[in-house]
């Protein structure tokens, strides 16, 4: 049996979250998200364990200690991690699972090996990178969002584009219209869980 996860890459404000949440609406009960754990504040309008699971420093340090992420990186000048044991529970209860991570995390998850407890199931990773139509739209897209200081603004577009080549991702959306964008991103997703 074949089990799927969709890996999610791409700067942020590119429009990454729209379409990974239009998926979940369109496929709800056989596509989920990965819950991720982060260090970073939880910003207005965000839910512990919805959102992220916020917690603090040590506690992910000691989940590194513990070998319980997947893939983690320091983005922004915080933590982002995923956990092997929710993307397998996902997995387990015959869910596609959605990974919202960065370029990063989206080498680690695709080219490296994750396999289930007992071997039950083959994993099929597919990556899917969402990039703004120009670097221009992407500024004035996190402008318009006003949840940056001057300064985180300047770290995300700058490091907006690094390395995003080097993982080997299966599908590129360049999202210059949302609507569109959304078609393309259920048709990908519908090849796979037909
Ligand atoms: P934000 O702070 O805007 O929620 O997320 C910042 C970046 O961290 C986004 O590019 C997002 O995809 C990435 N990210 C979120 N969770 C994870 C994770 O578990 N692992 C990795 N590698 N990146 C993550």
């Amino acid at each position: 049996m074949k089990k799927f996860i969709f890996v999610f890459s791409g700067p942020s404000g590119a429009g990454k979250t729209t379409l990974i949440k239009h998926v979940l609406k369109t496929f709800n009960g056989d596509v989920d998200i990965s819950v991720s754990c982060t260090t970073r504040a939880a910003r207005i309008g965000e839910t512990d364990a919805v959102d992220y699971h916020f917690i603090t420093k040590n506690k992910f340090e000691k989940f590194i200690g513990d070998g319980q992420f997947l893939e983690y990186t320091d983005c922004y000048g915080n933590q982002y991690g995923t956990l092997k044991s929710t993307v397998l529970d996902l997995l387990t209860h015959n869910k596609a699972c959605i990974l919202d991570v960065d370029y990063r995390g989206a080498k680690a998850v695709l080219h490296g090996d994750l396999s289930d407890a007992d071997g039950s199931f083959k994993i099929q990773k597919i990556g899917i990178l969402v990039l703004p139509p120009s670097i221009e739209a992407l500024k004035q897209r996190l402008l318009n969002r006003r949840s940056e200081t001057k300064e985180s603004l300047n770290k995300r577009i700058s490091e907006s584009f690094n390395g995003e080549s080097i993982a080997k991702y299966d599908h590129v959306i360049i999202n210059d219209d949302i609507s569109r964008s959304k078609k393309e991103v259920q048709n990908i997703v519908k090849l796979y869980l037909k």
